[in-house]
């Protein structure tokens, strides 16, 4: 049986043959919440029973909740195979932001990520990806909220999945998330990044650089070898403005690895011409990562050459460290793990 989150409204459409009966549908499973087709009293009882017949409703189970002492929750989800990706849910005074999976592992291998030193086991499906949202928006507090496609994996490797997955949270019957409350974050696949450029539905693009010269960033994420540093830069430069304008840079903070003065000038010139804005996030460390996090007073002298230099720089500061569930800290682990 298929599960009802893989269809977007148009493959719903296809299979009951009514345009205005797939809109019915979505609004009753995204915005009612219904957990059985039955329950949908705005359908033909036919209609219900074709449903019921073919697609499984199901959302995925928390096999695990991890609270982290400032609100952030991460969160073990098991899909129908047994398998389990990892989603994280971080509030603020009034929306929340949900960090989603869209790979269980990642084949990208970066040294400084735990999610990497797993290896891909496998793709997230579209209804996968949804119903990590799904499930976190019925568990949050907050009823404004946004995704950040930073969670396990590289949404690039996954691009059907997840831009399927777009499709169907961006919906007007369904979720209605607009492209401006998604950010997808990638590790600088310039394929994906061109061929995102020519969609109709462009998230905000983060671009994972941690590596500011082609040496650099291939001793930290071997994709670089592939597509360097200045492939990824021609990429972002190829966008139109509009677009251009709403990606920003991610950049972690490494201990005498990432952190120097020289490194600050290398990434301003990189950026130079761009309205860039980067993200600096201090590592977050844990016993299987070979590096430790950049000190905070070379952390704030890196954001000023940064900002001298023209360039919106923010400190990314870590949230859900103590339940493991900061960037690259999400391994699928059953337990507590202390970092700091
Ligand atoms: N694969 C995508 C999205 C998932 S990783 C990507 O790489 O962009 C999400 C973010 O976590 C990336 O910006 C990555 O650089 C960052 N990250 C990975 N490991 C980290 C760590 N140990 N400490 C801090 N940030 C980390
Ligand atoms: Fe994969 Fe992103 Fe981790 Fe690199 S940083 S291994 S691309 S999840």
């Amino acid at each position: 049986m298929k599960s009802f989150f893989d269809l977007s409204k148009s493959d719903l459409e296809t299979h009951i043959g009514s345009r205005t009966r797939a809109g019915r549908v979505f609004r009753a499973v995204y915005r009612d919440r219904v957990r059985a087709f039955d329950a949908i009293s705005t359908i033909p009882q036919e209609s219900r029973n074709a449903l019921t017949e073919t697609f499984y409703l199901g959302l995925p189970s928390i096999a695990g909740r991890f609270d982290s002492d400032d609100g952030t929750r991460r969160y073990l989800l098991r899909f129908r195979d047994g398998q389990s990706a990892e989603s994280v849910s971080i509030p603020s005074s009034d929306r929340v932001t949900f960090c989603v999976s869209s790979q269980i592992g990642c084949a990208l291998g970066c040294t400084f990520c735990l999610t990497g030193q797993m290896g891909l086991i496998r793709d997230l499906s579209a209804g996968e990806i949804v119903s990590q949202v799904v499930v976190l928006q019925r568990e949050a507090l907050h009823s404004r909220f946004s995704i950040v496609l930073m969670g396990m994996g590289e949404p690039m490797q996954n691009y059907e999945n997840v831009l399927k997955a777009m499709d169907i949270l961006h919906d007007n019957h369904g979720l209605s998330v607009a492209p401006a409350r998604i950010t997808l974050s990638t590790a600088g696949l310039v394929p994906g990044i061109e061929r995102l450029a020519r969609e109709r539905l462009f998230p905000n693009l983060s671009i994972s650089l941690t590596g500011a010269t082609n040496p650099a960033r291939d001793a930290l994420m071997p994709i670089n070898r592939k597509y360097p540093i200045e492939t990824v830069m021609e990429a972002v430069r190829k966008l139109p403005t509009a677009r251009q304008n709403r990606v920003m840079f991610e950049y972690v903070m490494i201990k005498g690895v990432t952190d120097s003065l020289e490194d600050a000038y290398h990434l301003s010139r990189l950026l130079s011409g761009i309205r860039a804005k980067v993200n600096l996030i201090p590592l977050n460390p844990a016993p299987e990562i070979p590096y430790n996090r950049a000190e905070e007073s070379d952390i704030l002298r890196f954001q000023e050459i940064l900002v001298q230099n023209g360039t919106s720089t923010f400190i990314r500061r870590n949230r859900g460290n103590d339940v493991s569930g900061a960037c690259g800290q999400l391994q699928n682990r059953e337990g507590r793990v202390l970092c700091d």
